[in-house]
């Protein structure tokens, strides 16, 4: 018999000392990281609201209680019971049973009228039909993404129930070492920014922590080929971690899957989404620019079934040796600060991820209140000297006297942004501008993935900011669905049209003008010189936007509207202005402040993601300042901690 058999045995037989005698429990597994209890008695269970909770703290494990199937009530029935007891104004939209599980899927417009006070509306459910059930979001917006991923995953069901069964046992696995060490080996984006990876071992576990590209250098790639990596097989790794969903930090775990590797990956489900959008989209941009992709779409798919979502605060077993927390790190939707908690009490290393230190329109600034943290990996982007940002408020008013002004010449205003993060920041501003008069209420005009980023914002409004939230919560009061937002939704045919119409906001992708629909819109309303091109993002060096900037203003275009596909070049005869301060990351104060205020202060800290100048500035001004160890690692360096 296998430890984990007997540690399950174990389990069965202390589980049922712990709860009444009528209470039966046929079978106990896990799966991930939770620990599943069958039994033939579901209503008993949940008509004890605090007997669950107690077995979770007792055994330091997330319990969930699934019905044996002998236990279920006919799905007609249930579905209209389960109607009757959820409250009408939550708005179910989708009843989906499970029998395989007895797990019975309720997606509504308001989950929190489903949930009930405490959960006591679950428990109601499950103390009348019998039937555990798990509550999702409909999209307030309507997002192919989450209902492919959501029907996906549905598809995949007896495929994950297996992934997650082997990978309960993975991480309940019995701790072979008794040795005591931590190490962090630097894959990449070490004096430099992409390709983020890193991977963190002990005697016991590895885990591998994101899994980027580095944009504009497409070849270069982390170092997974080595020892600690996937260099002594793809399945030497034990965990995947995402802290978010952004390219440089995503893009290559798909190819962890074309290599071999079987695993888990660890994310928030906002993150989860957002990865399967720009994976895809990053597949598309590369067919589209000639290169042959280093895997198929086939192999995100495999990415999103290997997605074991967890959320905020939860603390999660993801090997016998570690436990791993994500905290909100402001930056984009879901992003996380990673806390690792290392053997019983022996080592912590967060790892920040990108951070916005700030509170945001969007998020509120990043976590940095942790029970112990030893070491941190931090980002170093705008870690140099001279890494100072506009306050939002004045980059604010900046945009909004722009605005006033070229609607008072009569002009448009085009914004290339990108799709996920800055856009939605920019609409909220724009909203709120409109809505108190500081601007003239026109369209808004959203092109290329935009629409689509901020479907998914809307479906998880509790990884917002908490006022937005509120917000969002209230359909009537969502920012997003204000009248003004037009999705563009028809092509060429629409663009020109808004091209031919009165003043309006144009929002389009791609945010560093290297492709996308935003060269339409230059095509349309570049030769107007009453409107304005309004950058308000990071332009790198080499690209269009970047050109654009520094006063270039014939632009190749690529003309598909006759002459062959030849290329053309475009006077560009309108406006162009640079807003600042609308950064996802924070600037050098708010690296500081970070550190800080941070609670507890660490002992370590690793200065990454940054170009050479930023990682020493930082490490060394961290150094000076607050008196820690700092570094400035390159790639391919291991540090040992312990
Ligand atoms: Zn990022």
């Amino acid at each position: 018999m296998s430890s984990v058999d007997k540690q399950l045995d174990e389990l069965k037989a202390e589980v049922e000392e712990q709860i009444p005698n009528d209470i039966t429990v046929s079978d106990v597994k896990y799966e991930g990281p939770e620990l599943v209890l069958y039994t033939p008695d579901p209503k008993r269970f949940a008509s004890d609201g605090d007997l669950i909770r107690t077995l979770a703290s007792r055994f330091r494990k997330r319990i969930t209680v699934r019905p044996d199937p002998t236990a279920l009530t006919q799905t007609d029935a249930a579905a209209e019971k389960i109607r009757s007891i959820i409250p009408a104004e939550a708005n179910v939209t989708d009843l989906d049973f499970h029998h395989d599980t007895g797990e019975v899927v309720i997606e509504a417009a308001k989950p929190g009228m489903v949930i009930g006070r405490h959960g006591s509306t679950l428990r109601e459910i499950t103390k009348e039909v019998g039937w555990t059930p798990e509550v999702v979001r409909t999209p307030p917006i309507e997002s192919s993404t989450v209902s492919n991923v959501r029907n996906f995953l549905k598809q995949e069901r007896e495929d994950r129930r297996d992934i997650l069964e082997r990978v309960g046992r993975q991480i309940h696995r019995e701790q072979l070492s008794r040795e005591e060490w931590v190490r962090i080996s630097t894959l990449g984006c070490c004096r430099e920014v992409g390709r983020a990876s890193f991977v963190l071992s002990t005697a016991d576990t590895r885990i591998l922590i994101d899994c980027g590209d580095k944009p504009g250098a497409e070849g270069e790639v982390p170092y997974l080929q080595v020892p600690e990596a996937l260099g002594s097989g793809a399945n030497s790794i034990d965990a995947v971690v995402l802290t978010h969903a952004h390219l440089d930090h995503s893009a290559l775990v798909p190819l962890l899957f074309k290599y071999g590797y079987d695993g888990p990956i660890y994310c928030t489900e906002p993150t989860r989404d957002l990865m399967g959008l720009l994976q895809l989209d990053y597949l598309d941009v590369a067919v589209k620019e000639g290169r042959t992709p280093p895997y198929e779409s086939e192999m995100v798919r495999e990415t999103i079934k290997h997605t074991i979502p967890i959320e905020y605060g939860d603390v999660t077993d993801i090997a016998p040796d570690i436990k791993l927390t994500f905290h909100n790190a402001g930056h984009i939707l879901g992003s996380a600060v990673s806390h690792f908690h290392i053997g019983d009490g022996m080592y912590n290393v967060a790892f920040s991820g990108d951070i916005h230190y700030d509170d945001t329109r969007l998020f509120n600034g990043a976590v940095n209140d942790f029970p112990r943290v030893e070491t941190l990996v931090m980002e170093s982007t705008y870690g140099g000297r001279n890494d100072y940002q506009t306050d939002q408020e004045d980059s604010e008013q900046n945009l909004i006297e722009i605005i006033n002004e070229t609607y008072e010449k009569g002009g448009k205003i085009v914004i290339p942004a990108f799709a996920v993060g800055r856009s939605q920041e920019i609409m909220l501003v724009l909203e709120e501008a409109m809505r108190s008069g500081k601007i003239p209420s026109m369209p808004v005009h959203l092109d290329g993935m935009i629409w689509e980023a901020t479907a998914i914002h809307t479906t998880y409004p509790e990884y917002l900011r908490d006022d937005l939230r509120d917000r969002i919560f209230h359909e009537d009061k969502n920012p997003f669905l204000a009248d003004e937002f037009n999705h563009i939704d028809a092509g060429e045919e629409e663009r020109q049209e808004v091209a031919d119409g009165d003043q309006c906001i144009i929002l389009s992708t791609s945010g560093m003008v290297t492709g996308g629909p935003i060269m339409s819109w230059l095509r349309h309303i570049g030769p107007d010189p009453d409107s304005r091109l309004v950058f308000v993002g990071y332009q790198a060096q080499g690209t269009l936007g970047r050109r654009i900037q520094n006063g270039w203003d014939e632009i190749p275009i690529n003309d598909r509207n006759g002459n062959g596909g030849r290329n053309n070049t475009l006077s560009l005869k309108m406006d162009v202005a640079t807003v600042d301060g609308f950064s996802g990351h924070a600037d050098r104060q708010g690296l500081m402040n970070f550190v800080r205020t941070m609670n507890p202060r660490p002992e370590k800290v690793l200065c990454v993601h940054g170009d050479e100048r930023s990682v020493q500035d930082l490490s060394s001004a961290l150094y000076h300042k607050f008196n820690m160890r700092t570094f400035a690692p390159k790639n391919l360096e291991t540090f040992r901690f312990k």
